[in-house]
Formats: C-alpha cells, sequence, structure tokens
C-alpha cells in the first residue's frame, strides 16, 4: 500500500514517463539532456571549438550582446519541452528548463538582474503567461538575483525571423524594443530559444542604449548552425 501510494504521488519523467527525480526528468534523460559542447563564448553557436573560443562571425562582427550562455541545444527533446511549456501551458517546464541551465552553470559571473524577453502584450494575454518571465523567476531563485521586468516593453508583433537575411531581420526588429531607465549596469536577457539572435541583439541594443553597460544572454535551448 505504502509502495502503490508512493507510486502515485510520484510524476513521471516528462519526456519518457518513467518514475522522475525531483526536477521533473528522470536520471537517463537527465544523463542524454542534449548539452550544447563547446559553444562560442559570444553568441552561443554549437561550434567545434576549444573552450573559451569565439567563432569567426563575432570576431569579424561582433553582436549588440556581450556573452551567451545555453542550458541546451534546441533538439526534437528540448523542442517537445519548449512547445509543451508554450503551447500546452505545462508550466512546470520553465523551472526544469532552468533546473537544467543551473546545473550547468552554476558558478558564472552573475549579472545585477535578469531581464525576461519579452512578448507583445496581445501574445501574453492570448497565451496567459510570458513563459521567459517564467524561466527568468526560476533563475531569479536559484541565482538570488532579481528579475527585472518593469519600462521594458515590446511595441509590436513581429513576423517569424528565420531564413531572413540579417538586413531583413534589423528591419523587422528595428524599434521594436522599448526601454525606459533600467538601474542596472550588467544584466542578462532570460528567454527559452535562440536561433538567429537577432531578437536578443535588438532587446541587447535598446538595454545600451538606455544606459546599461553590459548585457548577457541567458537562453535555455539554442538552435544548432544552419537551422
Ligand atoms: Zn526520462
Ligand atoms: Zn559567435
Amino acid at each position: 500500500m505504502v509502495n502503490q501510494q508512493q507510486a502515485m504521488f510520484q510524476s513521471p519523467c516528462i519526456i519518457c514517463q518513467n518514475p522522475a527525480t525531483k526536477i521533473g526528468l528522470c536520471t537517463t534523460c537527465i544523463e542524454q539532456w542534449p548539452v550544447n559542447i563547446s559553444p562560442c563564448i559570444v553568441c552561443g553557436e554549437p561550434e567545434t571549438l576549444a573552450v573559451n573560443q569565439i567563432c569567426g562571425r563575432c570576431l569579424s562582427d561582433p553582436p549588440d550582446f556581450d556573452s551567451c550562455l545555453t542550458g541546451a541545444l534546441y533538439d526534437p527533446v528540448t523542442a517537445f519541452l519548449v512547445k509543451r511549456l508554450k503551447y500546452n501551458g505545462q508550466l512546470s517546464i520553465a523551472p526544469l528548463l532552468a533546473d537544467m541551465f543551473h546545473h550547468q552553470h552554476s558558478s558564472v559571473e552573475l549579472p545585477e538582474a535578469l531581464i525576461p524577453m519579452p512578448l507583445h502584450w496581445v501574445r501574453t494575454w492570448r497565451r496567459g503567461f510570458n513563459q521567459a518571465g517564467l524561466i527568468a523567476n526560476s533563475l531569479s531563485r536559484q541565482y538570488g538575483i532579481p528579475c527585472w521586468a518593469k519600462g521594458i516593453t515590446r511595441t509590436r508583433r513581429t513576423q517569424a525571423l528565420e531564413g531572413k537575411t540579417k538586413i531583413e531581420r534589423q528591419k523587422i526588429l528595428r524599434g521594436v524594443f522599448k526601454v525606459t531607465t533600467v538601474p542596472f549596469a550588467h544584466v542578462a536577457i532570460v528567454d527559452d530559444v535562440m536561433t538567429t539572435g537577432a531578437s536578443a541583439e535588438s532587446l541587447a541594443l535598446a538595454l545600451k542604449t538606455s544606459g546599461v553597460e553590459r548585457v548577457d544572454i541567458w537562453v535555455m535551448t539554442r538552435t544548432p548552425k544552419n537551422h
């Protein structure tokens, strides 16, 4: 009976349904987590580089943010998790992604605050939440730094940026983020997925224009090269 009760209360792994650890994944799925190995330290793009190196693209044309930490590659498993969070409202996935990020980056130079990538208000209203905000709140508790969203807005909805050239992406994103005073010199933008990095760059630029000196990116999943 006790065992039955324990089994009833032990929630299954979100990915494979085997008994899970307290973070919501089983030990096998944790072991098989698609870690982004040897990414570029500036843009986070998966590269076959020695650790702590910078990719050629960042050397020749540095982005408007200063560094990027990634929690995983965006592969079928993490894509499944992100979609369950965003479109099925399975909110327990936000702390799970934050846990897996923290597990890999427990001793990093901390920013003064975490800034969730804002959604346009219509999208937040339709979805009922901003997934980046939920993830940032979990990271805020784990790292003991505040989460800050005040005065940072997305002024319009934007079309998908995949497949667009850099010039086209810049045109789509021009003026899309509005930032009033942010009282920090060093922040990290938190997001669930990073593909081209154009949104992160656009927000980083808006933050820097408002006086922030250093902007890091903390992204839970990163698409592989040429995605
Ligand atoms: Zn599992
Ligand atoms: Zn790079």
